[in-house]
């Protein structure tokens, strides 16, 4: 018996003991293959040494100073490697804890950045149906995953939410990807002129959206739109990249694939790679000038911003995934095990779609794949394929159902980029069974 408070509470989990690179070893001694990177965190897998020795080396020289009274030369490095392969003119790095924090300081800092400049009417945040963006109250509230945002509807503050760009779904016979992604992107100049474009003060986006659709990436030409709807009306753009984000989708910045700068960009997970909770928020010159300028504080903060051994850590994961090369490893593993998944699942009675960029790849599944319809949520065939996946030795990311009842349940793949190609046998090998468990 333990005191400790698990997310199910019915759930009785086995102990995970050590790592061996894509596998998690338990206390009974048998090993997981590591398929989603817990969810897409671990991109160097589970015993890089080199990650745990600049973490040790850190705590050895100082574990702690508050970023009220001092940087660290961790921190600094990292905000300054980050900046030099960061797209368009991204110039700060606000250094947090994880992906929610750094969602909480995007809405903030937007909404200062107005104020700074003189236009207080600005606070309204504009974000996408299914959509995840963390389980503080503000990032619940940009969300748009409805079983998330339910039990909390009270609390949440009021913000609109557009059609996401789900073309799997929402793509109409007698339109083109792009004259698709024009309808839907074109959805947020109406919210912006419906509720005057001096109420607006940005808008949120996940580039290729993860847990709440499974690896959706927007058709081509959607985030150019929006960054032009964006531009027209003083609208910032935030880009949410704490899932798809730092190599994943093949691209170190999943943004760089649709050609667009965000003004703001959160990114988490894969910065600290599992080695250390961090996330960060990285924001154009503009943006920090005007604060700069203006009262000169950031009016946000938590204790453990800036966190020396986090910022170690993200530090040496960045140097690994630059010097190592692994984010073009993500886009050749990842094209990999597309193929591989295409060849298993093509032709699956009930894989409806197979999608995503680089290590992120979703598996949408379909009662039907004529007509594209649903299983039950009821049934939780999400639920039944993870803990089949478990049962036999493999971590996967299955959701969906109960998002929003309109679209399937999915499988997100997001394997360590050190995935050996005689791993993805395995991995495809044991999500089959799985599936065929599940629907059994
Ligand atoms: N944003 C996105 C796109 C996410 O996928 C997540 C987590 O899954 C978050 C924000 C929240 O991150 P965290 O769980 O680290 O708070």
């Amino acid at each position: 018996m333990t005191h400790i408070f698990p997310r199910h509470t019915a759930m009785r989990l086995p102990r995970a003991v050590s790592g061996d690179g894509c596998y998690i070893i338990d206390d009974s001694g048998k090993r997981y293959l590591d398929a989603s990177g817990g969810a897409a965190v671990s991109c160097l897998g589970h015993s890089d040494k080199t990650i745990t020795e600049a973490i040790k080396r850190q705590l050895d020289a100082i574990p702690f100073a508050h970023t009220g009274f001092f940087t660290s030369e961790a921190a600094e490095d990292l905000a300054d490697l980050l900046i030099a392969h960061a797209p368009g003119d991204l110039d700060r790095v606000y250094l947090v804890s994880g992906g929610s924090e750094a969602v909480e300081a995007a809405i903030k800092l937007a909404r200062q950045y107005h104020l700074e400049r003189g236009e207080p009417s600005r606070a309204r945040i504009i974000a996408r149906r299914q959509s995840y963006h963390g389980n503080t109250i503000g990032a619940l509230s940009a969300g748009g995953n409805m079983w998330r945002r339910e039990p909390f509807g009270p609390l949440l503050v009021d913000m609109s939410h557009i059609a996401p760009c789900y073309a799997y779904r929402d793509q109409r016979d007698d339109e083109s990807a792009e004259e698709y992604g024009r309808r839907v992107a074109d959805e947020l100049e109406t919210e912006i002129l419906a509720r005057g474009p001096e109420t607006i003060a940005a808008f949120i986006a996940e580039p290729v959206v993860g847990a709440t659709l499974g690896a959706v990436p927007a058709v081509p030409g959607y985030f150019a739109r929006v960054r032009e709807i964006c531009a027209r009306y003083g609208v910032l753009l935030i880009l949410d990249e704490v899932m798809c984000g730092m190599g994943r989708t093949g691209h170190l910045f999943a943004c760089e694939a649709d050609g667009v700068e965000p003004d703001i960009l959160c990114i988490a997970k894969g910065l600290g790679a599992g080695y250390q909770p961090i996330g960060a928020t990285l924001c154009s010159a503009a943006i920090y000038s005007a604060i700069e300028t203006g009262s000169g504080l950031f009016q946000h903060g938590h204790t453990y911003l800036g966190h020396p051994a986090a910022a170690a850590a993200g530090r040496a994961v960045v140097s690994a995934l630059v010097e190592r090369d692994l984010v073009a490893r993500s886009r050749d593993m990842g094209a990999k095990l597309d193929a591989a998944l295409r060849d298993r699942f093509g032709q699956h009675p009930h894989v409806g779609d197979i999608r995503g960029r680089g290590l992120f790849l979703g598996l949408e599944l379909v009662a039907d794949r004529d007509s594209k319809a649903t299983f039950d949520p009821a049934r939780k065939l999400n639920a039944t394929i993870k803990k089949a996946a478990f049962a036999r030795g493999l971590i996967c990311y299955p959701m969906g159902g109960t998002i929003d009842g309109r679209h399937g349940d999915h499988i997100l793949l997001a394997p360590p980029f050190i995935l050996e190609e005689a791993q993805i046998g395995e991995l495809v090998d044991k999500l089959a069974g799985a599936i065929e468990d599940g629907l059994a």
